[in-house]
């Protein structure tokens, strides 16, 4: 008979094997750290929200909402979709819980799973992981600054060197209409030189032309004109403000006239995080290792209060991925004690000893599947452990155990109540 076709991991999805969660665990213990510093707590908001909280939010006309949805309709008839990004899920959470009530500003933060309907490459996927962080209703250019300087310290701390924030304002409600219009204006006029895609962008939202990594839409992005010389007294006076606090924290910084993100949302500041590693060699772009932005109208967009808000999120995948490149090793804490088992009765009584000694927080690796000592003590060699911990027939009934030192080939017999003292007293000792 025919094999069946193996089932696989769907495109652009993969398993986040054992090997790999240590550098998952480092990046979200930083993020922890860092976080409670500064005085984010922990929201989990759900994966799966209703679609119109993306089409309000992350906005219609955005690749994310146009193209990259996963959608799926419940049996109910509810229109609902995996989450894309963590921003409109958080504010709705911050409007349906009343938490303008709380002390402000509310700095929240969370990390998880995220889905795109992408086109997988090296580190673009389908399911992605982000840490996030969001403020909500603080105006000041400060916390815009602050916003990039925690996102610094998180990767300084996971050992990223010769990192690049990229910044510019994409103005407000205000000020970007006028500066849409002018900026029509330019691509109509030169729209024989742009790609397809950018013919059809002009029309819905222009800005998202100057994102295009199309080099001949990117040539002529060089002659565009740029929003920072549009930007109302209001924006400009922020945005100023923005760059005298990241001048006094020293972080190296560029404006980036042409940076505006893909979402509709943002007011104001946005900015992204490179290292050099992220640039990509053949095309000469970079993808982003981080990437945030003011977002003041967001709320009110919706049906909350007007209450300004601001985030910026991380990919984990390309974090870990350049961790790994650069030859990052991780310490797996490995126990120290092995504990080898020899006929029936000591097999049952191992499960009880187990317990006790994790009771007295001492990590221990078994084989209790296995039987021979020869195999388990191999283990316990290839485990490095210092000490091994042999039950026998004999040492079960009479009530102790032998302790072999690894390194000696010594073996001293103990009462099996004292072992715990005996194992921590030796360990002490080495
Ligand atoms: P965004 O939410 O699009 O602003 O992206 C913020 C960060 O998430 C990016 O700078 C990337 O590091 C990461 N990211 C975004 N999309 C993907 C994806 N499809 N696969 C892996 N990482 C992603």
């Amino acid at each position: 008979m025919a094999r069946k076709p193996r089932i696989q991991t769907p495109t652009g999805m993969h398993d986040i094997l054992p090997k790999d969660q240590p550098y998952y665990r480092k990046v979200y213990d930083v993020t922890d750290e860092i976080a409670r510093f500064y005085g984010f707590e922990r929201i989990d908001t759900p994966v799966v929200e209703n679609f119109e909280l993306y089409e309000r939010g992350t906005g219609v006309s955005t690749d994310i909402v146009e193209k990259q949805m996963f959608t799926l309709k419940t049996r109910g008839g509810d229109n609902l979709a995996l989450r894309p990004e963590f921003t409109p899920g958080i504010t709705r959470s911050y409007i349906e819980h009343g938490m303008h009530n709380l002390p402000q500003p509310v700095k929240l933060y969370t990390y998880g799973q995220l889905f795109r309907y992408e086109h997988p490459q090296a580190g673009r996927f389908r399911q992605f992981s982000q840490f996030d962080f969001e403020v909500f209703g603080e105006e000041s250019p400060a916390i815009d600054a602050q916003m990039i300087q925690i996102f610094y310290a998180i990767l300084s701390g996971l050992k990223f060197k010769n990192l690049i924030i990229k910044i510019n304002s994409i103005g407000d409600s205000q000020c970007r209409p006028y500066y849409r219009k002018v900026l029509s204006a330019f691509l109509k006029s030169n729209q024989h030189v742009l790609c397809a895609d950018c013919r059809r962008r002009m029309k819905q939202n222009p800005l998202r032309v100057l994102d295009c990594k199309e080099e001949k839409c990117q040539r002529i992005r060089s002659q565009a004109p740029q929003m920072i010389d549009h930007l109302n007294d209001e924006c400009k006076r922020h945005f100023k403000s923005v760059l005298e606090f990241l001048d006094e924290t020293e972080l190296p910084y560029h404006l980036d006239p042409y940076l505006v993100r893909g979402l509709d949302y943002y007011t104001k500041t946005v900015f992204e995080i490179f290292t050099e590693k992220s640039e990509d060699e053949e095309t000469g772009s970079q993808s982003a290792l981080v990437g945030g932005g003011r977002y003041d109208s967001l709320m009110k967009q919706l049906g909350g209060r007007d209450i300004p808000g601001l985030g910026a999120a991380a990919g984990v995948e390309r974090i870990v991925s350049e961790m790994k490149e650069r030859g990052d090793v991780m310490d797996v804490s490995q126990p120290r004690v092995f504990l080898a088992q020899l006929g029936d009765l000591p097999k049952k009584k191992s499960l009880k000893l187990m317990e006790e000694l994790r009771k007295a927080d001492i990590d221990v690796g078994e084989s209790l599947g296995r039987d021979s000592l020869r195999v388990q003590l191999g283990r316990a060699n290839r485990m490095r452990v210092d000490l091994a911990l042999i039950l026998g027939q004999k040492e079960a009934l009479e009530g102790n155990i032998v302790i072999r030192t690894m390194s000696t080939g010594k073996q001293d017999t103990v009462k099996l109540e004292k072992v715990a003292a005996e194992i921590k007293k030796r360990l002490k000792r080495k």
